[in-house]
């Protein structure tokens, strides 16, 4: 089975894990910080925190930013669970803002209209507003951000699909329109620690509080303490909070894997360059873009056009597995899951959300993808979708 997404891992990267593997500290060591260091720096933005997962990321993303019980905490539906799961964690409602058909991503026109909405009917604004960049496309993040100013909600990009990606000329992770981004290093992503995320500010007191929190929420620092430290072996739990650290092994893995993203980027745009090319004549649309942005490209992710496929989507998708093809479908509308129904979510509720998840196909995608694999896809989806034989 072609895989929709595969870890790239060098000698280079084994090196520099054994290399960890062999020194004085596996874990709370000298390479996290640095791997912070080298994403922030990447990104254009002042701190790095990272964690042992993209969702533990989130979660810290959201505490540092207040969200509690009585919050509530807007996304979109077209993402994986854990984009909305952050704010539950944190006792916070959640609600879903409808995609744009094209860009797949939130749309800021209908988030503009449900804030109006929301302010005109005396209803709960937002406290924070999650946008996802899907697949690696940016959002619009400059209108989610003049929207930010107009309602006084707070911005944490889910930026899981796109670190390397573009907006405005600058790069995702800046937070020039954003309080917090959020990366994922899981292995599907664009680079990987196993499991693993990070979360970037340009905000001291936020990167402060994260780092905190994934630390049981314990400090050494005496100006931060009630009274006055016992002696030198002292700390204070001054709030709740986790084992969310991430360990040297996985960011020696991550440091590394950071020398190889522009590398990784660059092939997985002309991977996608070549698939917007042999795909042309095909009864199907892929993701569009923003003017001023750079994908990053974590998915490769078309819709079926049911007025010109010969088959339906259920079939397209089936046949390709069946010819070998891992296809995956990104994302099921987050609130039809069982655990979101239960607050009283119900089909229709986003509809365009709906109709892409009738529609929606992700390909493969990955740095060692060749030409050969990728006409393979092209072929099977052009037989899937046009009932041609050849
Ligand atoms: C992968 C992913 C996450 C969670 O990241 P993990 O590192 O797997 O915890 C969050 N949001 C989106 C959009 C993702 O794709």
């Amino acid at each position: 089975m072609i895989p929709y997404g595969r870890q790239s891992i060098s000698q280079a990267d084994i090196d520099a894990v054994v290399e960890v593997l062999q020194s004085d500290f596996i874990t709370q060591g000298p390479v996290a910080p640095k791997f912070e260091r080298a994403v922030a720096d990447y990104c254009h933005a002042g701190f790095g925190v990272s964690a042992n997962s993209g969702t533990s990321a989130l979660h810290i993303a959201c505490l540092a930013l207040d969200v509690g019980p009585g919050d509530t905490v807007w996304t979109t539906p077209i993402t994986f669970v854990a984009s909305a799961n952050c704010a539950r964690y944190c006792g916070a409602d959640v609600d879903f803002v409808d995609i744009d058909p094209d860009t797949f991503n939130l749309s800021p026109a209908k988030l503009a209209d449900k804030l109006a909405r929301t302010r005109r009917e005396g209803g709960r604004l937002p406290k924070v507003i999650i946008p996802v960049h899907f697949g690696g496309q940016s959002c619009d993040m400059a209108a989610i951000g003049a929207l930010a100013g107009e309602y006084g909600f707070r911005i944490i990009e889910d930026a899981a699909h796109a670190i390397g990606g573009w907006h405005r000329g600058e790069p995702v992770g800046c937070g020039r329109f954003s309080d917090i981004t959020v990366f994922s290093f899981h292995p599907v992503k664009v680079i990987t620690t196993g499991e693993g995320g990070m979360a970037v500010t340009n905000d001291s007191a936020l990167a402060e509080r994260m780092a905190r929190l994934c630390g049981h929420g314990i400090t050494r620092d005496p100006g931060l303490m009630d009274g006055n430290p016992d002696g030198p072996w002292y700390y204070q739990q001054i709030e709740l909070g986790f084992n969310y650290r991430m360990t040297d092994i996985q960011a020696a893995l991550g440091l590394s894997q950071m020398s190889r993203l522009n590398e990784f980027v660059a092939g997985r745009e002309r991977i996608a360059e070549r698939y917007d090319e042999l795909l042309r004549d095909l009864p199907i649309s892929p993701q569009a873009s923003i003017p001023d942005t750079r994908s990053a490209w974590h998915l490769y992710v078309v819709r079926l056009d049911p007025g010109r496929c010969a088959r339906s989507h259920r079939e397209v998708f089936e046949s390709l597995r069946e010819n070998g093809i891992g296809v995956n479908l990104h994302y099921i509308p987050v609130y039809l899951q069982p655990d979101f129904r239960r607050y009283g979510y119900e089909s229709g509720y986003c509809p365009e959300a709906e109709r892409y998840y009738g529609e929606a196909i992700t390909l493969p995608m990955f740095a060692a993808m060749t030409g050969d694999i990728q006409r393979r896809v092209v072929q099977a989806l052009r037989e899937a979708t046009t009932d041609a034989r050849s």
